[in-house]
This record gives C-alpha cells, structure tokens and sequence, in this order.
C-alpha cells in the first residue's frame, strides 16, 4: 500500500517506519526542514531505541522516503496518516492548529479517493471537524478515520511492531477495509468503531492509566506513615488479575508528552459537555503534588537547601527518551534553585534538551562527576546506568551519604549495609 505520514515526531517517524517494514511504501512529510535534512542523511532526530536501524533498513530498501512537501508525498498514497503535534493550550484544551493546519493543505492538494486518518490524539468530535475542513475545500472523494496511537516512548519500535490491538474508527466499509489490511501484518486484535468512540479510548486509556499511578502513589505516601512497603503493596495487589501488576510502581508522579496533557484534555472536553470529570481531576492534583514531595525529603534530610549541591540523576521523565516534555524533574530542579540548592544533573541522553527547558541547568558528563562533593542525592529517572551504580564509589565521592530516591531504584538492605541515609516512596526510611 502506499502510505502518507504527515509529522515525523515520536508517533509518526515511528509508526512510518513500521508501516514500511511491513512492506508499504511509505512517504513522511515534516515541515520542519531540519528534521528531514537529517533523516535524508540518515540521522534520526529523537532517541528511540532500534529506530536507526530499522529507518535505516527500510530506506535502504526503498520503502521509506521523507520530504517537506505535502503535494509529493500524498499524491500516490491511498492513506494518509496525521501524526502532528496537539500540545494543550493555556487553560488545558488540545490545541488543533496543527491538525487544522494539515486538514486545509490536504484538502487543498487531494487528486483522488484516500483515506484521511488521525492518529495524533484528538478531543473527540475531531474527525468531524478534520471531514469539513477537507470538505469545504475539494469535491474529490475521501474518508476520514481515527487511528489513536497507544506506543511508549523508549519502547515505540516494540510496541508498534508488537502492538495489542489497534483501534480503528471509521464510517465507511472502504475505509475499515483498507486499515485492516494495513494492520493485518501486525497480528494483531482490531477493534472496530465509530470515529468518536475511537477519539475517546485513547484519552479513556491514558486517563486510566494516570489514576493508576497516582493511586499508587497516594498509597505509597500512606504507607511512609504507617510502617508499610509499597512495593510489597503493589506485588500483593498486581497479582490479582482484576488489577495487574503494571502502571504500580510509586514514584515521582507522570510526565511526559501525553498523561499530563491527555488528562487535562479529558478533563476540558467533559466540562465542554457540562460533565466534571471529579476522578481525572485529582488524579493531576495528586500528581503535581507528588512531585514536591521530593523536595520536601530533601528538605527532611538537609534542613535548609541554601548552598547546598544537590545532585540529580535523571532528568527525563522515564528512561529511554531524551523527551523532556513536562518531566518531572523540570519543576523539582526549579524548587530545589528557588530553595537556594545548587543543582547539578545527569542524564544519559536528555541533558541538551533539558538545558533547554531548564533555566542555567549545569550538567555533568559521567555520574560520579555529577555526585562528587554533593550533599545529597536525587535520583529521578531510574536510567540502567543508575541501577548499575557502584555504591561503594559513591559513597566515597559524596560529601554526605544522603539518597533521595524517586524511583525506588535501590533495595534497604543494601542501603543500610553501605551506611547512607536513603529516603525512598513508601519504604521506610533508612538512617
Ligand atoms: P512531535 O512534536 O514529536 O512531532 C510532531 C511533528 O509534526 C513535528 O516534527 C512537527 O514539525 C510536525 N508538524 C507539525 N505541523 C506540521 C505540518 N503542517 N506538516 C507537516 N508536519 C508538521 O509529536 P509526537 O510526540 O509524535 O506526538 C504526535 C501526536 O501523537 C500527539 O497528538 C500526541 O499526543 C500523540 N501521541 C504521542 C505519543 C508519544 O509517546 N509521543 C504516544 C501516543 C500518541
């Protein structure tokens, strides 16, 4: 099949690339000249584990090409996804400009019959909106489906090529016949709906998702309390296979480019039809809240912060992504300055984008350079690099022996065999 994927961030460079191993042909068009410059030399723009070869592969194969120009890359494609950016706006909404944006040019440029599928997240209704669009601009005959995308970055490759299910939203046989077909090499369950239903299982799912995290984490901030262990929690009750293991590990809170932003959407979109959606908007609440709680075991640990070098490890919101999109670690590190700390930073791969986002951050190469001399500990991202530390070496190069641990990365026995005052979510604390 010959395939359009307009946006080549995380989702559609990731999906593109699948979809062309998968033996389609398959054009990606980004405006950002920049980004396709580099794939045009074979360079990938994000961190994404095993996307450089398989980009690589299928380019090769001449399966895979990438253009900043709209009209060549849709004017063979029988499918066109859109893969765009739908960041929140000021007061939480996704903002559609993009998705607008792209619906205008495509309508603008459509020679014949294709389907136009959204695989960007969209507040539900989107659909309808993108069909008029294209509508109000060309007699020529097209469908629109939703196509929500569920990958995790740091995971995308496998995820989508290992996909457990793919949800379609469609209003035509046509249209449902040809993204079955697209999905059929993916072995995969196709749910089958209404374009709106569709919309609404992508932010259902993450809104799910998010509750479950910060659930757990209201259990593990009771468990500090009451002499419980939270991981032994989350084991005790992951085993039932009404809850699952998954989404239980206390922590930090989410971040990212979606929970933050899909939460607040969902929230928007059921006030938008006079609904208030009382669960999600805690499940935020607990969730800002959580990141603080950091500082305030720093604080529990040092008294005051003022002059003292806190080193942070980690600075994306999860390992394997140099996604600095709402991470954690951006407001903790801005606290931990306003306190009067001096912050310095590791992370494996997202330190230059951090730099970025995070005002006059200084960050180090190697993680004993970072945690030399420092008076505490902050581990963030639990990176393989910092589960493979050397405890003994750390504890030689730190001024004080002080952990803080938001990741729950280190057991207390070890903890307590090497002497370091470890604070950890919803463990006891060892001194
Ligand atoms: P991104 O910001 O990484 O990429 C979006 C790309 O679209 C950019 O490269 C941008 O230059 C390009 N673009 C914008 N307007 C364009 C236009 N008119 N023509 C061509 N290209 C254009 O975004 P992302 O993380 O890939 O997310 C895309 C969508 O997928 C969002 O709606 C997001 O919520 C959703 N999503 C993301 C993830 C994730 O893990 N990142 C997972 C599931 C769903």
């Amino acid at each position: 099949m010959n395939i359009c994927v307009i946006g080549t961030g995380y989702v559609g460079l990731v999906s593109g690339t699948c979809f062309s191993d998968t033996g389609n042909q398959v054009t990606c068009v980004d405006l950002d000249q920049r980004k396709v410059d580099m794939l045009k030399n074979g360079e990938i723009p994000i961190y994404e584990p095993g996307l450089k070869e398989l980009v690589e592969k299928n380019v090769k194969a001449g399966r895979l090409t990438f253009t900043t120009n709209l009209t060549d890359g849709m004017k063979e494609a029988e499918v066109i996804f859109v893969a765009v950016g739908t960041p929140p706006k000021e007061n939480g909404e996704a903002d559609l400009q993009y998705i607008e944006a792209v619906a205008s040019q495509i309508g603008e440029q459509l020679n014949d019959y294709k389907v136009i599928v959204t695989k960007s997240t969209v507040p539900v209704g989107t659909g309808q909106k993108i069909k008029d669009i294209i509508k109000s601009k060309t007699n020529v005959e097209f469908d629109v489906a939703s196509n929500p995308e569920f990958l995790r970055e740091g995971s995308a490759i496998y995820d989508t090529q290992n996909m457990e299910r793919a949800v379609i939203g469609v209003e035509s046989k046509k249209a449902e016949e040809l993204l079955t077909k697209l999905h059929e090499p993916f072995q995969t369950e196709v749910v089958v709906t209404n374009i709106e239903t569709a919309e609404m299982i992508k932010y259902a799912s993450n809104a799910f998702l998010a509750t479950k995290i910060s659930f757990i984490n209201e259990i593990a901030n009771i468990c500090e309390q009451v002499n419980a262990d939270v991981t032994e929690v989350a084991r005790g009750m992951g085993l039932d296979s009404r809850i699952g293991s998954k989404f239980l590990q206390a922590g930090i809170g989410y971040g990212g480019s979606c929970f933050p932003k899909d939460t607040r959407a969902i929230i928007k979109i059921a006030e938008q039809v006079g609904y208030d959606f009382k669960v999600v908007r805690n499940v935020e609440e607990v969730n800002n809240d959580q990141r603080y709680r950091m500082v305030e075991k720093l604080k529990q640990a040092l008294g005051s912060l003022e002059g003292k070098k806190i080193a942070v490890i980690g600075l994306a919101f999860k390992p394997n992504t140099d996604d600095m999109r709402d991470a954690p670690s951006i407001d903790i590190i801005r606290e931990i300055k306003k306190l009067g700390g001096e912050v310095v930073a590791f992370d494996p791969v997202a330190s230059d984008n951090a730099k970025k986002v995070i005002e006059g951050l200084v960050t180090a190469a190697d993680i004993y350079d970072t945690i030399s001399e420092a008076d505490a500990v902050l581990i963030l991202t639990e990176w393989k690099e910092v589960q493979q530390i050397d405890l003994a070496k750390v504890k030689k190069v730190v001024k004080e022996p002080i952990i803080i641990d938001g990741r729950n990365v280190f057991s207390l026995d070890a903890m307590e065999q090497y002497g370091f005052y470890y604070d950890s979510i919803g463990r006891k604390t060892v001194d």
